[in-house]
């Protein structure tokens, strides 16, 4: 059709629903799929938060387009408990998903240049564009643990060539796609060039809780006047498909940019949807179910990981093992000559050559912001049953198919060489 914004019809999605294209058709013709392509929680909600959904289900008001009040306070009191902030239930607006949050807050900006680590999650380039900004990648390296480092963003700060229009980062830690996460003294350190460039930053914390260190370090702590903080109950309570997030916006943002973003909510989802305000209520508001949750879900996470890093090494495969979150993002430059031999030079090709050889579905580097040339890729260690292993009790979690799709892609790797 004519007449639609670039941004939307060219969109990176595409590579998405083109593996997921290829693997339904590959399914439906009786071969094997490893889904390692989506990154979707496989745990269950908790059933204390599914029965509070149920009782929840006759509430049908709109509620206030900033969040329900006793929802707000939970979630300021579970991440002041859990995570050591310093919020207040008033710096908080509830949404349909931290999605749409990342969204109404790049939105209130009438112009800015939007800064993106690359890789990095999939929506924030083109919510950016539809909100009218331009964009610039941070390319990242393996050798630096696909961390963006002061250096790098001092260097860009430095050298742009308009300063006018306000710079947000948009920082995602855990990363969707690289599992890695920043330490405090990493931080501290980016803190201060944000600091010298008055740099907004849209801290993306929605992997937070499922950090495996269970001690999330947190840019709020070191740079608390610059940094809105989106979250939810996507990942870390399984629940992605009930669509409820939030963001934080402290004080030193000013009343005005809080109405801006709340006039966007307001003119766009109107209030996140009653029942799952309520079920979230209960989610946030039980601290030692989250924690013997989320102790559950991150020592099995992390030994998936682990089992996937260590056994993707042995191959040859450069990999770090995941910090947080559902994802590894291996590198397979080791394998360049062999893969060029074969007629594959880019990320795509690559994943496209994985899925057809191996069953193995994976999204290339390329979706993330990488260059197409760059033969990475996001694998999703998700393929396994979350709600087998939630109520396995003591024993030991099992992951069969992580196993064979991890031993297929191996294999095939092997023959390149
Ligand atoms: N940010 C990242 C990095 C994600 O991976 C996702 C979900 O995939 C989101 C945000 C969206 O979260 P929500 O379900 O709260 O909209």
């Amino acid at each position: 059709m004519k007449h639609l914004r670039p941004y939307i019809r060219e969109s990176k999605h595409s590579q998405t629903l083109l593996i997921h294209q290829l693997s339904q058709e590959r399914a439906a013709g009786g071969e094997e799929v490893f889904r390692f392509g989506f990154g979707q929680s496989p745990f269950p909600v908790p059933r204390q938060v599914r029965d509070a959904l149920a009782d929840s289900a006759h509430r049908k008001e709109y509620m206030s387009v900033q969040g329900h009040p006793p929802l707000r306070e939970a979630i300021a009191s579970f991440h002041n408990n859990m995570e050591h902030k310093n919020w207040r239930a008033e710096q908080i607006v509830v949404g349909a998903g931290s999605k749409i949050l990342i969204y109404c807050v790049l939105a209130a900006f009438q112009e800015a240049q939007v800064l993106l680590p690359a890789p990095s999650w999939v929506s924030y380039e083109p919510q950016a564009r539809l909100a009218g900004h331009k964009v610039n990648w941070l390319v990242t390296t393996y050798d630096n643990q696909w961390r963006l480092t002061p250096e790098q963003l001092d260097k860009f700060c430095c050298s742009r060539a308009d300063p006018a229009p306000p710079l947000v980062l948009v920082f995602n830690y855990p990363s969707n796609p690289t599992g890695q996460t920043y330490s405090r003294g990493q931080l501290q350190q980016l803190a201060e060039v944000m600091r010298k460039h008055d740099i907004v930053v849209i801290a993306d914390e929605i992997y937070s809780l499922l950090s495996y260190d269970h001690d999330h370090a947190t840019l709020d702590e070191f740079y608390p006047e610059g940094c809105i903080v989106s979250s939810g109950i996507s990942k870390w309570c399984g629940a992605g498909g009930w669509r409820l997030g939030f963001v934080r916006i402290p004080d030193s943002f000013g009343k005005e940019f809080f109405q801006a973003v709340l006039g966007i909510a307001s003119e766009t989802y109107s209030c996140a949807p009653s029942p799952i305000q309520l079920a979230a209520t209960c989610a946030y508001g039980d601290h030692s179910l989250a924690r013997s949750y989320l102790d559950k879900q991150i020592e099995c996470l992390d030994e998936v990981s682990q089992f996937c890093s260590d056994t993707l090494r042995r191959a040859g495969v450069d990999v770090h093992p995941a910090q947080g979150g559902f994802y590894l993002f291996p590198a397979f430059d080791g394998f360049r000559k062999g893969l060029a031999a074969r007629g594959i030079g880019t990320g795509e090709e690559l994943t496209n050559a994985l899925l057809a050889n191996t069953g193995v579905a994976l999204l290339p580097g390329s979706a993330f912001g990488m260059p197409a040339e760059s033969l990475t890729a996001r694998l999703a260690f998700v393929d396994f049953d979350g709600e087998q292993i939630m109520n396995a009790g003591a024993d030991k979690p099992t992951f069969p198919r992580v196993e064979q799709g991890i031993a297929g892609m191996c294999a095939w790797l092997s023959e390149l060489t």
